[in-house]
């Protein structure tokens, strides 16, 4: 005796509804704007580079601090609002030099001087700046990173315009260190006030 399923007809319906089922599967993964409707998470920005990805994907660094870390020499963040969003859309990876170069947070407030580093008693920190610019600039070349937003003004991130190691708040022509770094290696580096090189 034939069951219920074995029925010719029965069995034509089952066969049409997997090969529908097929087709939506197939349609799914060859189309993102099917995955699109069939992910109610998609509106997520977290998921978005892999639902629909971007044309260009290429990774941006940024100053951490403009990211809203707190790794500030006084233990403060300066945050950016359109760094900020970088981030959270999983396009920019946040960096501190500094920090990456051993030093600790708060820390002495330091100063170009004559290509050193300084801090205001004056002890040399060039060496931990480095480290960590070299750090950062093995990142860049790791994750492919063409462009930079850095923080201006800064010892390490500063662009075009530095402080002069006076500690008096005056500002003369000049990189900081990680920042000079990226440029020679050709990245195109830019910070949150306008400043632009590369
Ligand atoms: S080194 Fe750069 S990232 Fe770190 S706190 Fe200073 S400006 Fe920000």
């Amino acid at each position: 005796m034939r069951r219920r399923w074995e029925d010719s007809s029965t069995a034509t319906s089952l066969r049409g509804e997997h090969n529908r089922a097929l087709t939506c599967q197939r349609s799914r993964i060859e189309s993102p704007r099917c995955l699109d409707r069939a992910d109610p998470d998609s509106s997520n920005p977290w998921r978005q580079p892999f639902v629909n990805p971007p044309i260009d994907i290429t990774p941006v660094l940024v100053s951490a601090c403009l990211a809203g870390q707190r790794c500030r020499y006084d233990g403060t963040a300066s945050p950016d609002a359109r760094v900020m969003d970088l981030v959270a859309q999983g396009r920019a990876i946040p960096f501190c030099p500094e920090i990456a170069g051993g030093l600790p947070t708060p820390r002495p407030a330091c100063e170009l001087r004559h290509g050193r580093v300084v801090d205001r008693d004056g002890v040399d920190r060039t060496g931990a700046f480095l480290r960590g610019a070299e750090q950062g600039l093995e990142l860049v070349r790791l994750a492919r990173c063409a462009r930079a937003v850095l923080k201006a003004r800064s010892p390490s991130c500063g662009l075009g315009r530095v402080y002069d190691g006076s500690f008096s708040g005056t500002l003369v022509p000049g990189h900081g260190l990680f920042a000079a770094m990226l440029l020679d290696a050709g990245v195109e580096v830019v910070t949150e006030e306008g400043q632009e090189g590369g």
